[in-house]
């Protein structure tokens, strides 16, 4: 049987957004309350009851979040340009050799605006 976990991360981050004109308001240097969501696929192990432990989930982000929390996000190699859907790629990248099942990486800058990333991995494969 097949489950979906989701767990939430929040880090604190600026940025601005270089390639905006100078008029636009997230071409001034600003922050966020960012919020990430790992989402991972798979079989639920018939004896433990669960897909993975989050503490898996929980340590595998670890790293990825110390670069960016507290951080000005156009300062990190590869988030020059740090929009949510850059963001959300550039964790993808990182974390995905660590977490084979993961399906889904959410990245949300403030309550209504998120940016949603299925990039390739095993579990989005359809046989
Ligand atoms: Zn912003």
């Amino acid at each position: 049987m097949s489950l979906e976990l989701r767990k939430t991360f929040q880090f604190e981050a600026a940025h601005l957004l270089p390639k905006l004109p100078q008029h636009h308001k997230c071409r001034r240097l600003h922050g966020h309350s960012f919020q990430v969501e790992l989402v991972i696929q798979g079989e639920c192990d018939p004896d433990l009851g669960w897909v993975m432990d989050y503490a898996d989930l929980s340590a595998a982000f670890k790293p990825l979040l110390k670069q960016l929390d507290h951080y000005y996000l156009n300062d990190i190699e590869g988030l020059e340009n740090p929009t949510s859907e850059n963001i959300a790629i550039w964790i993808w990248d990182r974390i995905m050799p660590e977490l084979p099942l993961l399906t889904e990486i959410v990245v949300a800058e403030t309550c209504t605006a998120r940016a949603i990333y299925r990039g390739a991995s095993p579990a989005n494969y359809q046989d």
